[in-house]
């Protein structure tokens, strides 16, 4: 499928424009009339958005006669645009940017925010992230990159563009990595597509606010098409292994393909781009080879397999169990979800909704509205929930929450909770998290989880499971309960970053037994005695409760392009991180990420290694991590 990037001429009629008006998002779209026109005058100080947004509030926080006269002035605008009638003065982006983000936030932009936010805004036809230089054709420098997903895409687009040649190896059949391979029914993402896309490559027709898997591996796909990508990728092959020739500075990569064959590939860089959700975690539950029905986990969906009717068993309650078992409990004949832990779930009404028809309309047709959207997304999740994930060393209820702010929270995801399942004392008592909120991952709800679970065929059990047997699960209690199908949601081996691949580098090195079930990077991105060797979405650069993984993915090619060409300007064959300069940076996260709730919680979740050490999340906020990317110091580095 086509997907519209550029906006169309208006030749709506008066009457359309008021309708489409009625479902505008309005302090994103003043400042889009005010930089189409040039009249920064449309920004009216009495039309400000709240400067202080909370969980729930609507249009930035403006009151109705706000929303109002905003509404006329952009009917005014809309009409003059589309009659030829409208100023059309042009005004620097920076003009603009600083303006309006002091119209909507209430503050100027500082100074260091205002280049990033530059490259977030950027138009569609400018990249400010792409590449200003180009290897010299006569140098020879060919780069492997492990994987097509996501990240694996994007660093194939900045290779193309920098015309260093390329291959992307790619185990799959096709591109787009987890949103490939997850296609269990519900999959969806729950971070704004406006905000969960390229910076470069936004879209002006995303048909939901929070698209499905299919529209999400459709858009990838197109990506990687349309950037010339796709010809780089030589599918159905995997890398098995990867080993560094010290003495030509090259590495070899030694890959199977589906049809067994194996080959050995050279290049003087690797990217890895396999991402941190990809292998899954089957339970290590006693029994589970014996059941003789149907088993499957929800990242390798077994569609052949028909639900209807039938009895079937949910283990795991995380973020793909609750997109799934709403839409399974339909169809099932008897549903049991084996609860271990809770979720706290945060109240977005308009979740699986469809962009409405206005604004779908406006996205397509007002210039720059896409990008100021996605502004006001990316500008209210810098820091996100960052602060009440903070803990105070004083706040005495560690067990329930770690900071006044946190606890502040808390007490809204729990009225949101008692809300949902005030008519069900006896489940409400189940699915009331005892931990604190954002110490796992906090899950989208338009209500849906909740009419699930108060289904008559379902049936939400927190007993411990104790075996499992040929024809069903046993709990704790001695009980057997008997299946057709069992199905597992229970995630994926994240802390277990780039298995099964083994990689050896210098002086024979193997990189998982220097890590030693601690995976550890500098910025997350390159590991001593790995010259060369570069990472994406590495150790240490997932977010919980701020931003964009895209966002992240885009700061770490950034900064590997940097690499690139320090070696290629230099003649440098190799680069190795110092060990000083990576073990100073991870003491610093790793203090960082026991100021977070995730750190210090005393819960489950998949943002721990073995170690008990957080070695999945990035602890601060986002334009740190794009000041610490923007380019390599030589001086981490041993350069040969
Ligand atoms: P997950 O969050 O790790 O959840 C795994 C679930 O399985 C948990 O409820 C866990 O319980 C349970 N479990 C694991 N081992 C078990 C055992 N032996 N016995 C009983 N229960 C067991 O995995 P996920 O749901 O696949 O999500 C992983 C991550 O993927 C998310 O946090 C998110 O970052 C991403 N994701 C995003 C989306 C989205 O964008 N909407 C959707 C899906 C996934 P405990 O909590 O007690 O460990």
């Amino acid at each position: 499928m086509a997907i519209a990037r550029a906006v169309e001429p208006i030749s709506a009629s008066d009457e359309e424009i008021r309708a489409a008006l009625k479902d505008a998002f309005l302090p994103a779209l003043l400042p889009a009339l005010a930089q189409a026109t040039g009249d920064l005058s449309l920004l009216r100080d009495d039309l400000r958005p709240s400067p202080r947004i909370a969980l729930g509030v609507e249009q930035g926080g403006m009151t109705a006669e706000q929303q109002q006269a905003a509404r006329e002035l952009a009917f005014e605008v809309i009409t003059a645009i589309r009659d030829g009638r409208a100023p059309s003065r042009t005004i620097s982006i920076e003009e603009a940017l600083m303006r309006a983000t002091e119209w909507m936030t209430g503050t100027p932009a500082a100074d260091d925010y205002l280049p990033l936010l530059l490259e977030e805004l950027a138009p569609n036809d400018v990249d400010p992230r792409a590449p200003d230089w180009r290897k010299d054709p006569e140098r020879p420098f060919f780069v492997a990159v492990i994987g097509a997903g996501m990240s694996g895409i994007l660093a194939g687009i900045r290779l193309k563009q920098a015309g260093i040649p390329y291959v992307i190896l790619e185990k799959n059949e096709d591109v787009g990595g987890t949103w490939f391979e997850n296609t269990y029914p519900g999959a969806r993402v729950d971070v704004s597509n406006a905000f969960y896309s390229y910076s470069f490559a936004q879209r002006v027709d995303w048909p939901h606010h929070y698209s499905s898997q299919e529209v999400l591996l459709d858009y990838f796909r197109s990506c990687a098409h349309e950037y010339g990508v796709v010809e780089n990728v030589q599918f159905n092959t995997e890398v098995e292994s990867v080993e560094w020739d010290e003495g030509r500075a090259m590495w070899q990569l030694h890959v199977r393909r589906k049809d067994g064959t194996r080959e050995t590939i050279e290049a003087n860089a690797v990217i890895s781009a396999v991402g941190q959700l990809n292998r899954p975690q089957y339970p290590d539950i006693p029994g589970r080879d014996s059941f003789e029905g149907p088993a499957f986990h929800s990242a390798r969906w077994d569609h052949s397999v028909d639900l209807t009717g039938k009895r079937v068993a949910v283990i795991g309650t995380g973020a793909s169990a609750a997109q799934f078992v709403p839409v399974i409990a339909q169809k099932v004949g008897h549903l049991t979800i084996f609860q271990r832990t809770p979720n706290w779930f945060v109240p977005v009404p308009h979740y699986q909704d469809e962009v409405p028809a206005g604004l779908q309309w406006l996205f397509r047709h007002v210039p720059h509205y896409v990008h100021w959207y996605r502004f006001w997304l990316f500008w209210n999740t810098t820091e996100g929930l960052l602060p009440a994930a903070s803990v105070d060393e004083n706040w005495p209820h560690r067990d329930r929450s770690v900071s006044e702010a946190n606890e502040q929270l808390r007490t809204l995801l729990a009225a949101y909770l008692q809300a949902q399942f005030a008519d069900r004392p006896d489940l409400l008592e189940k699915v009331m998290p005892k931990y604190p909120p954002a110490a796992k991952r906090i899950i989208l709800d338009n209500g849906v989880w909740a009419q699930t679970l108060k289904r008559d065929n379902v049936e939400l059990l927190t007993d411990r499971i104790k075996e499992i047997t040929p024809r069903g699960v046993v709990t704790a209690d001695g009980k057997e309960r008997e299946f057709d199908v069992i199905i597992y949601g229970t995630g994926f081996q994240a802390s277990k970053f780039l298995t099964p691949m083994k990689v050896v580098g210098r002086n024979g090195i193997d990189l998982h037994q220097q890590w030693d079930g601690d995976a550890r990077a500098y910025l997350g991105i390159t590991v001593p005695n790995f010259p060369n060797f570069y990472l994406l979405y590495g150790p240490n650069t997932n977010i919980v409760v701020n931003g964009s993984i895209i966002y992240f993915s885009e700061c770490e090619v950034q900064y590997i392009m940097g690499c690139l060409k320090m070696l290629l300007d230099n003649g440098y064959k190799a680069m190795d991180c110092k060990k000083e300069v990576h073990d100073a940076y991870n003491e610093r996260i790793d203090k960082g990420n026991l100021q977070r709730v995730w750190g210090v919680a005393n819960v489950n979740s998949w943002y721990k290694n073995e170690k008990g050490r957080v070695a999945q999340n990035w602890p601060f906020n986002l334009i740190e991590y794009w000041q610490q990317t923007r380019e390599p110091n030589p001086a981490d580095y041993h350069l040969v």
